[in-house]
Parts: structure tokens; C-alpha cells; sequence
């Protein structure tokens, strides 16, 4: 017999071993195998097992790891898809489906070695001050994974091992399942009496769960209108039929109060089950043990961020999808994958039900709800009875007027902040824009400070005086004078705004009031995330400012007042989604409004008030701004009327980049000459044209039927042997144009 396996490292090919008689039992597809590679052994994964092998010479299979395969056959079709759709190798897409401790895991479960400390009689022996550190490291745990006192107490093995000949501490070895949510008390909550609008949302989703037909729903439900509730009734009674969830939110790290509202229900009642929790901000070994739950059945819940849907959950019956417009759940390198589109496949694989849900659903989903290949469930009101927030716009140009340019605050702001602060109630300020100033510029000789590595200016952030990229991350000092040798000017200038500016002004116009921000600079570990909600929450803070990173699925019942700075920022971007981004940037941000007893009001300041994305999220009118946007789209043939990829060509040259840019273009056209609605446009420079040192240009491809377009494409491209500078990156379906 023989295994064909997918080497752990990309080269765009399987390859064929012999399975050695003692093994045979022990292979199965999906399973982790050490095999021969030239002189050396690489892991990989058995993707087939075969009779017949066009090779001949073929040499056995050393070794195979030990416990349950960890690719199950569902989530290895998933990859060849994806794989095949996206134009990636399928080395690389399993690298992404399986957690890097899983690949590597030698042994099955690794027992790992735990320390415990030894309690002292009074007087033990002096200790060394790094014994002593060591030990107060492990203070208030009963044992402390080896690997985590290690990095913890930033010490070394020898030190332990010693430590253990005083009998100072034992070591162990010890099953530790790491939970990362050990820390908190999860109150076990009960389902809601549901309204008549989420009933009969949930009656249609049981339905398809029983059916087990594969069916996706597009629930478009206002903010605040009890989707979540729907989600967890529906998956209550898919864990009632036996089946298993998966639900995607857009960055778990950031949104911990979902999960502690799935946590609350299903850790207790008659259906209680393990909730394991996927994201970014888990060690290597919490995903390992959260992954591990799902694999052996203990968890039929899980849920995560982008990759999670990756989760070995056996018999699924629904998969949901919270705020499906979510950009982030495209992964913006190999592969490039959108976890949404790769759900609802996945949902077709196993028979299984989709939920996308959203209070300002993506154009592609809407349209495919158009198009009745979603079924459309709607929720127009809010669950608890609130009302919607009234939505102000404020025309900033006449605000400019009034005053000598324009201000920051509106007066109308001003008045709405203050009387908040009087009457004790909460306000949430944002703007999609960190540090202090956007650019800095010499009034005198013109000069801006730019990137030396990107083609855009540097944000001037105040409180470490540096300027910085946000592209790249290169930062270097502010200047106190103009750097040009010949001016010298020392009154630079500062212009445009950022969130640290904003808390600073207020602190200038309220000093009284207790203000927070929220943004990459401040948070930079996690727990930063949770004390400054915790503080909001609990009212120690009046007013929180801050970027995207507050817009998002928080439920803060006292804030009645949310203020948008500077609502036009997102809506100038040269990329054909900036008008719909706005839209759902303006309708979440208002949604954080009036979500307890009192109405809550959005001021939106704006300088182009009356473009056509402010006004419909003004009005609350998802579809009339579906309507005027997929017009627009419908005459330029763009998403979702048609599917794009963007083929982006890099190097450090520009001619060299423009030139092979040039040449990809003709070969396209010539090999793709046969899909009759094929569109391709560029080669041009990207928006960007210069980003971490490279310069980079595009290639854009539109066609209705795309995997049609990515079967023929990529063995085309990887054919063209490009120049040794110049690279290239296929991005199918791509939501990020620059
Ligand atoms: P969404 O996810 O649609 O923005 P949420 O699920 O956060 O909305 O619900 C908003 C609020 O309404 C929450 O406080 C939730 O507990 C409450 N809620 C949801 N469904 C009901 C219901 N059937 N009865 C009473 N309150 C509800
Ligand atoms: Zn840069």
C-alpha cells in the first residue's frame, strides 16, 4: 500500500511513500507520518492512501505519529479546496488549518512537566535572591507548567533541576489542560423568552438543522436586535440532535463578553458542554488543549476567530458567522483565505446549516440573499425594546466657518458631552485614526516627513515624541525643527487628527472628567483590554475614546451619547468599498448608542455630509444604500457582480517591478483568452505604490465564475518564472486594496 503525503513544507506537490508492513494499521488519511526526503526526515501529512503510484523507487514511511489523526477527511477537503480556489499551496493550507502544536506533536498528549512548590519550615536554609524569584513567580498556583515558570521567572532548567536537589520544589510530570478563561467566574445564564421576529428566525434555522440539508442564512438584524440569543438557541438544539457548532466572531481577544455569554450558557443546564475558544492571543499550548478538547468530542462548541473554522468538530450541524462583514475574516497572507466563504463550503461538505449574521450584512452576502442563494431572515427591531439612537449629522464645513478652521469638537458635540457628564451618563468618542497628528509639515519649505520605507507620511505621536509608520512600524524621533539641511525652520506643523490628540483636547475642554482611550498604542497586552472595559463598565471612566477597536459588539447599557470625529475619513480611500465601509464603520459605531433605558444620540461630524453612505446610516436605511451601491457596482462590473483576484507584483525596483507587471499581464490575457467575461485591468502601480521598502503593482481580474478563473490561472502564474527580485502574491476575492 500506498501513501501519498503532503510534506510540511511548500513545494506544490504530494508525494508517494510505501507504507511498511508494521504500519499498516497504524496510517490512515490524515494522519502525521515522518517520511525520507533526501538525506533528510521531514514531518507531513497522508493525504491518500493508494494502490498504484506512478513512481516507482518509492521509499517507506519512517515513522507515524502517535494518537487520533489530527486532520479529519472533512477539514482535508476543506483544504484542498481552498487550496485549488485561492491559489495556494496545499502545504501551506494545512500549515494554517492545523495549530503549529499539533503539527508537531511527537508523542499524542504530551504529558508535560509540572512544578509544584514545597512549603518551608521557618527555618529553611537562605535563599539565592533568584531561588527567591522564582518561587514568588509561583505564588498562589498549587503547580505551574515547567515551560511557563521557565519564560514566567526567566530562568533555565539547571536552576529548577537544583532547586529540586535543596527540595525546594518537586518536578512532575502532569496532564495540565491550560484554560485560558481558569481566572473568571462565568454566571450560567438561561435562554430568553424570544420575541416574535428572533422566533421565527430560529424556527426556520431548526428547521434546516433537522432537514440536514446544507442551507445558509444571511440573518440581517439591527444592532442590538438579539442576534446573539438567536445563535445560542439554535445551537442548543443542534447539540439536542447531537450535533457539534463552530461560531466565528471577528477577533475573539476583542470581544470577551461573547464568549462569556456562550460560556454562561452552555456550562451548566442538561446540555452542558466545554466551549473551547480559538483566537490569536493563546499561547501555542492553550490552542493545543483547546484544540485537543474539540478533537477528542469533550468540546462540541467552539468558538473563534478566522481560523477556528478549521476546527476538527465532528458531525456539525451549524456554523455561525457573526458580523459576516467583517473584514478581518480575510486572512491577509497564504493563504488568502475569507473564513465566511470558506464556512459556508465547509457547512456544503457536512451537510450543516450556515448562520451569517449582521446588522449591516457585506454587498456579497446581500446580493446572494437577492439571489436566493441565502435565505434572508430579518430582524428589524430591538430585542430589548430600546429605541434606535437618534443620529445627528454635523456639516463640519460651516462648523470651519464659525471658527478659524475647523474645530474638533462641534458645538453640538461639546453641549452632548457636557451634559452627559452631568447627568452621570457615558460617552464613547471615535475615530479611526491613532497617535497625535497624521502628518508633519514644514509650513516653510513644504517639506513632510515620510516613510523611507512606504510611499505615505509619518503619524506624529506625542507622548514618546517619535514619528511613526503605519504601514510598516518604522519609527524614528520628531524632529524639533525642520530636517531640511537649507531651512532649518523650527515652527513645524502638525496637521490632521488622531486619537491621542482627541484625549488630549479632552482633558483640556472637561478637565473634570475621567477619560480612557482605546486604541493599538495603549493596549498593548491583553489584559490591558480587559481593565480599561472593566473600568468603563463599572463606571470608573466617563468618557472612552478610541479607534475600530470600540466599535465593535461591546454593550455598555449607560452610554447614551456616541460622538464620530471624523466620520469622511474612511470614505475617501481609493477602493471601490470605501462608500459601503463607511456604512457599516457609521451604523456599528451608532449601535454602541442607547442600549439601556435611555435613547441614545450619535453625533457624526463630517465635512462631506450628504455622501450617500452618511445619510443611509443616518437614516438607518440598510437597503436603500444596497440598492444605490450594488447600481454602482453593477456599472463598473465590480464585486459582488462579479468576482475580482488582484495579482500584486513586488520588488525593490521599480522598473523592474513595472516591466514584469507588464509582461504577467500579457501572458494572462494570451492563457485566459477562452473565459469570455474575463475583465483584466493594470498592470498600474497599487495605491500604496511603495510599502515596507517594496514597490508594488497590480493586476486586477474580474470574471463571474471564479474558480473557473483560479483552476486555469494558477498553474499559468506559477509557470512564469519571475526575475529573482521580484516577487508576486495571488489574492483571490481580496477586501484590502492597497
Ligand atoms: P445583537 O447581537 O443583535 O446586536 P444582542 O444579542 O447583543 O444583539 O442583544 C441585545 C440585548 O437584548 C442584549 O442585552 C440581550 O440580552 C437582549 N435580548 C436579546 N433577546 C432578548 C429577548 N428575547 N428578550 C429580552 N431581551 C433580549
Ligand atoms: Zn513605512
Amino acid at each position: 500500500m500506498i501513501a501519498r503525503v503532503s510534506l510540511d513544507f511548500a513545494v506544490g506537490k504530494e508525494f508517494d511513500y510505501l507504507i511498511p508492513a508494521e504500519l499498516v494499521s497504524r496510517i490512515q488519511v490524515g494522519a502525521r507520518v515522518k517520511v525520507p526526503f533526501g538525506p533528510r526526515e521531514v514531518l507531513g501529512a497522508v493525504t491518500a492512501i493508494v494502490d498504484q503510484s506512478p513512481h516507482t523507487n518509492l521509499r517507506p514511511i519512517t515513522k507515524v505519529l502517535a494518537g487520533q489523526p489530527p486532520l479529519t477527511i472533512t477539514v482535508l477537503k476543506l483544504a484542498r479546496w481552498i487550496s485549488d480556489y485561492y491559489c495556494c499551496p496545499l502545504e501551506t493550507v494545512l500549515k494554517t488549518v492545523l495549530p503549529e502544536a499539533v503539527r508537531h506533536e511527537e508523542e499524542g498528549w504530551k504529558e508535560r512537566l509540572v512544578v509544584q512548590a514545597i512549603p518551608r519550615a521557618g527555618n529553611a536554609a537562605k535563599l539565592t535572591t533568584r531561588q527567591e524569584s522564582i518561587l514568588t513567580a509561583m505564588e498562589g498556583q498549587t503547580e505551574v507548567p515547567l515551560q511557563q515558570l521557565l519564560q514566567r521567572a526567566r530562568t533555565t532548567p539547571a536552576t529548577l533541576r537544583r532547586m529540586e536537589e535543596l527540595h525546594l520544589i518537586t518536578i512532575t510530570a502532569g496532564v495540565v489542560e491550560r484554560d485560558p478563561y481558569a481566572h473568571e467566574t462565568i454566571v450560567p445564564s438561561q435562554s430568553l423568552a424570544l420575541n416574535p421576529e428572533q422566533a421565527s428566525a430560529f424556527a426556520r434555522i431548526c428547521q434546516a438543522v433537522d432537514a440536514a440539508k446544507s442551507q445558509t442564512f444571511l440573518l440581517h438584524g439591527v444592532t442590538g436586535s438579539g442576534k446573539t440569543e438567536v445563535y445560542l438557541q439554535a445551537i442548543a438544539h443542534a447539540l439536542q440532535q447531537g450535533k457539534g457548532a463552530i461560531v466565528l466572531v471577528p477577533e475573539i481577544s476583542l470581544t470577551p463578553q461573547t464568549v462569556e455569554r456562550f460560556k454562561a450558557r452552555f456550562s451548566s443546564g442538561p446540555l452542558q458542554t466545554m466551549v473551547a475558544v480559538l483566537h490569536s492571543h493563546l499561547s501555542a499550548g492553550e490552542r493545543h488543549d483547546e484544540w485537543k478538547k474539540i478533537r477528542q468530542g469533550r468540546a462540541r462548541i467552539v468558538i473563534g476567530a478566522r481560523s477556528a473554522i478549521f476546527a476538527p468538530v465532528d458531525s456539525l450541524g451549524l456554523v455561525v458567522v457573526d458580523e459576516e462583514h467583517e473584514y478581518s475574516y480575510k486572512q491577509e497572507e497564504a493563504p488568502r483565505y475569507n473564513a465566511r466563504d470558506v464556512a459556508v463550503y465547509r457547512a456544503q461538505l457536512e451537510n450543516a446549516v450556515t448562520v451569517l449574521g449582521s446588522a449591516t450584512p457585506s454587498l456579497e452576502s446581500y446580493y446572494n440573499a437577492q439571489q436566493k442563494k441565502y435565505s434572508l431572515l430579518e430582524m428589524r427591531l430591538r430585542a430589548d425594546h430600546a429605541k434606535m439612537p437618534i443620529i445627528r449629522v454635523v456639516d463640519m464645513r460651516a462648523e470651519a466657518r464659525k471658527e478659524k478652521g475647523p474645530p474638533i469638537f462641534s458645538l453640538k458635540l461639546k453641549e452632548g458631552i457636557t451634559s452627559r457628564l452631568e447627568k452621570g451618563e457615558q460617552t464613547m468618542l471615535f475615530l479611526n485614526r491613532r497617535g497625535y497628528a497624521s502628518s508633519m509639515q514644514c509650513p516653510k519649505c513644504g517639506y513632510v516627513a515620510g516613510c523611507p520605507n512606504c510611499s505615505i507620511s509619518l503619524t506624529y505621536h506625542r507622548r514618546e515624541q517619535r514619528l511613526r509608520c503605519h504601514i510598516c512600524g518604522h519609527a524614528q524621533k520628531a524632529p524639533t525643527e525642520c530636517p531640511d539641511t537649507a531651512c532649518k525652520n523650527p515652527a513645524i506643523r502638525f496637521a490632521g487628527l488622531g486619537t491621542e490628540k482627541i484625549e488630549e483636547t479632552l482633558h483640556k475642554l472637561f478637565p473634570k472628567a475621567r477619560v480612557a482611550r482605546m486604541d493599538s498604542d495603549t493596549l498593548k497586552r491583553k489584559e490591558d483590554y480587559r481593565r480599561v472595559l472593566g473600568d468603563f463598565k463599572t463606571g470608573k471612566t466617563d468618557i472612552l475614546v478610541g479607534t475600530q477597536m470600540i466599535a465593535k459588539g461591546l454593550h455598555f447599557p449607560n452610554v447614551t451619547l456616541v460622538g464620530i470625529i471624523h466620520a469622511d475619513l474612511s470614505l475617501h480611500m481609493p477602493d471601490f468599498r470605501a462608500g459601503e465601509r463607511t456604512f457599516q464603520l457609521l451604523t456599528q459605531v451608532a449601535g454602541r448608542a442607547g442600549r439601556g433605558d435611555v435613547e441614545g444620540e450619535v453625533v457624526v461630524q463630517a465635512f462631506t455630509p450628504f455622501a450617500p453612505a452618511i445619510q443611509y446610516a443616518r437614516r438607518n436605511d440598510y437597503t436603500g444604500f444596497y440598492d444605490a451601491e450594488i447600481e454602482f457596482r453593477q456599472q463598473l462590473m465590480y464585486p459582488p457582480l462579479a468576482r475580482a483576484a488582484i495579482i500584486t507584483l513586488k520588488s525593490c525596483h521599480e522598473d523592474k517591478v513595472r516591466f514584469t507587471a507588464d509582461y504577467v499581464k500579457v501572458e494572462l490575457q494570451n492563457g485566459l483568452k477562452s473565459i469570455a467575461d474575463l475583465v483584466v485591468a493594470g498592470a498600474s502601480p497599487a495605491p500604496l505604490l511603495k510599502a515596507e521598502t517594496f514597490f508594488r503593482y497590480q493586476i486586477m481580474l474580474r470574471t463571474r465564475n471564479m474558480s473557473a478563473l483560479s483552476k486555469r490561472m494558477h498553474p499559468l502564474l506559477t509557470a512564469i518564472k519571475l526575475p529573482d527580485d521580484v516577487s508576486m502574491v495571488i489574492d483571490i476575492d481580496p477586501v484590502n486594496l492597497h
